[in-house]
């Protein structure tokens, strides 16, 4: 059985094979070739954007289609930027325009607790969805620290390894949402598509 992974991000669907490895499906991407349309991704939760992707992208391969949607929500800033977090600085925003606004809005702030969000979901050609919720807790820090990751990552630290997320990638890939969310998924998969 072939499952597509529906993601643009080379980085996730490194991230993704590493953790669905083992499965007994072939795992396809854009990686090989397969070109997927962009869904306009308008929901105001990370299931209904994730949700959106998935059975669109399953329709349009007609291939199960596992898509997920992410974004980092902080506590005093009553869960902002959530689903905003890939354009928080505006639209087409770099990370470094979205850290750098993230920073101003918590300026003098002293709750700094927030959380990484993913939802990943299965979906089937046939409009049948299957979602999965993976979240860690951290603290947003002003200085950025550590060269790997994206996004967020090195203004999110875990004071657990006294490191940021782009300070430690490989423990990142373990603990991180979307681990998380992948690895719920990972346990459910059989039952879903009724496999033995
Ligand atoms: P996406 O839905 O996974 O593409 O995530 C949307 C945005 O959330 C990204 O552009 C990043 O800014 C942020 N984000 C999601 N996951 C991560 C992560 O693992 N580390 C840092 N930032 C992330």
């Amino acid at each position: 059985m072939k499952i597509f992974l529906a993601t643009g991000n080379k980085k996730k669907i490194d991230e993704m094979s590493k953790i669905l490895d083992g499965l007994k499906f072939e795992i396809l991407s854009i990686k090989d070739g397969i070109e997927i349309p962009e869904v306009v991704e308008d929901g105001d939760t990370f299931e209904e954007n994730s949700r959106k992707k998935a059975l669109e992208i399953a329709k349009f391969t007609n291939m199960i289609t596992i898509s997920d949607d992410s974004g980092l929500c902080v506590e005093a800033l009553d869960g902002a930027p959530g689903v905003y977090s890939a354009r928080y600085a505006g639209e087409d925003s770099s990370d470094v325009e979205n850290n750098k606004k993230l920073i101003e809005n918590l300026q003098g702030v002293k709750n700094r607790k927030a959380k990484f969000v993913t939802v990943i979901t299965l979906g089937k050609p046939n409009g049948e969805s299957y979602s999965f919720r993976g979240e860690i807790e951290g603290i947003v820090i002003d200085e950025a620290r550590g060269k790997d990751g994206f996004g967020y990552d090195p203004h999110f630290y875990l004071s657990e390894y006294d490191k940021t997320f782009a300070e430690m990638p490989e423990i990142k890939n373990q603990i991180s949402h979307r681990a998380r969310a992948l690895k719920a998924l990972k346990d459910g998969i059989d039952k879903i598509l009724n496999i033995g």
